[in-house]
């Protein structure tokens, strides 16, 4: 038989990333993500799989994100028997990822049936996707392997994994397929990062191929230089400082806080902020910062030497304060600036980042500095637009600190960084990128860019089932 390629998420759209690769010996998947967005709508989706977990016989996560790996404890509770391969700092950091997702599914569903017994709406709440017991079943099925270490997933396909330079951990697959009619090589970049992004090394040039599986998600954007970006933090940090106010960080957890701690030491390092304390308010970021400071064979030589330089980890200094119970959260509502407190949810939807805004927002000496995507009905997204008021647990707050925008953390390659990416690798023998992982506007733009470029590869934008 011939291969085919399929998708089930992430195609045309960014989340729920899930790709399969169907061969006479069975079919292998690259990541498992949860899709995010409306919430209905991806419930759904989440819930009803268009493809049986049982008749897939081997995995491959590319990288930790919520979207690459979210639904691998479901995956397993439903049938799948078999590994899931990735590198050693993939796996620690999925783990949280998924502990992390079954702890607020489970606040939300007692939260809802609490409610729904006190109003008795007809609303009934919906059961988590997973419990922590089904991520702690699923870490079973992890088998990790290096970079650069060849495994064989199934009969007659050898794998290799290469940095993706996305965050900590991240690969891309490189795959040599071998069915009895065909042979060929086939690579899935993964959500491909960029050059130049702090701590972890750049994308790794892949070999020679015949498809590339490319993501999309900046296929019409470009991202401020990276010295740009420590300027301005520098200038913020200064500006405020000189105001005695706060700067409230809202950041995911993984990788943007870690990055976010590293540049700030850095410019305490070069002396171009003055001495303030910085709070990570977050038991998330903390235990992710562990798993951080555990995969040195993940960094590139800048961290390698900040290591080598002050005899302990760039993650911590000595301003660098991680708090983990909620009281010492709390005790901060009272102190006087001027400090730095990074605190999650990233989009500002949930978790101790309320309470810091509430504190924050009605004085004009703060300021709110913005490092992550926004997406579209979200508080984050409404206090970028400024929209005011904004409501905060139910009350209105009129919002007159300063809001800055830092727009050059993105860990994904934009349009610039992927033609220069593909520029660097030797395409001779490619005959086909599909485009995944993208919306429409942005991979409509990328295949015309790629086009532009006139070599005689086919640039296709896939929908769910495409030909090899
Ligand atoms: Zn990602």
């Amino acid at each position: 038989m011939q291969c085919k390629l399929y998708s089930w998420g992430g195609a045309q759209e960014v989340t729920g990333s899930k790709h399969f690769l169907e061969t006479e010996n069975g079919t292998l998947m690259i990541d498992c993500g949860a899709f995010q967005g409306r919430r209905d709508e991806c419930d759904r989706k989440n819930r009803n799989w268009a493809f049986n977990p049982e008749s897939v016989t081997a995995a491959i996560l590319t990288h930790a994100h919520y979207d690459h790996c979210g639904l691998l404890p479901r995956f397993i509770a439903e049938g799948y028997k078999n590994s899931v391969y990735c590198t050693s700092a993939t796996m620690d950091l999925a783990k949280l990822v998924m502990m992390d997702s079954a702890r607020i599914q489970k606040h939300d569903f007692e939260y809802m049936h609490k409610k729904n017994k006190k109003f008795g709406t007809s609303h009934k709440p919906k059961e988590p996707l997973y419990t922590e017991d089904e991520v702690f079943n699923c870490m079973g099925h992890f088998s990790t392997v290096a970079y650069h270490k060849q495994f064989a997933p199934l009969q007659g396909v050898n794998a290799t994994l290469y940095d993706a330079g996305h965050i900590l951990g991240s690969s891309m697959a490189f795959l040599e397929v071998k069915n009895s009619s065909e042979s060929f090589r086939i690579g899935f970049s993964g959500d491909l990062g960029r050059n130049g992004l702090p701590i972890i090394r750049n994308p790794e040039v892949l070999p020679p191929l015949d498809y590339l599986v490319l993501e999309s998600t900046y296929g019409n954007r470009l991202h401020d230089p990276m010295n740009f970006t420590l300027d301005k933090l520098a200038n913020i940090i200064n500006r405020v400082a000189d105001r005695r106010g706060k700067i409230i960080i809202p950041a995911f957890a993984i990788e943007r806080t870690q990055e976010l701690v590293f540049f700030i030491h850095l410019l305490h390092d070069q002396k171009r902020i003055p001495k303030i304390p910085v709070y990570i308010d977050s038991p998330m970021s903390a235990d992710a910062t562990t798993i951080f400071k555990m995969h040195e064979e993940c960094y590139d030589q800048k961290t390698v030497q900040a290591f080598i330089d002050h005899h302990e980890n760039p993650f911590g200094f000595s301003d660098l304060i991680y708090l983990t119970t909620k009281e010492e959260s709390q005790a901060l509502n009272e102190q006087e600036g001027p400090m730095i407190i990074i605190s999650s949810s990233g989009m500002c939807e949930h978790g101790r980042i309320l309470h810091h805004l509430a504190h924050s927002v009605r004085d004009p000496r703060n300021a709110l500095l913005i490092v992550g995507y926004m997406a579209e009905n979200t508080l984050g997204r409404r206090i970028v637009e400024r929209i005011n008021p904004i409501r905060i647990f139910g009350e209105e707050y009129y919002v007159k600190c300063e809001v800055t925008k830092l727009n050059s953390f993105s860990g994904h390659a934009d349009y610039q960084e992927i033609l220069d990416y593909l520029a660097s690798m030797d395409t001779s023998s490619l005959r086909k990128i599909f485009l995944i992982h993208g919306e429409k506007e942005a991979q409509a733009n990328l295949k015309m860019l790629l086009e532009a470029k006139g070599h005689k590869t086919d640039i296709i934008v896939p929908g769910v089932d495409y030909q090899l």
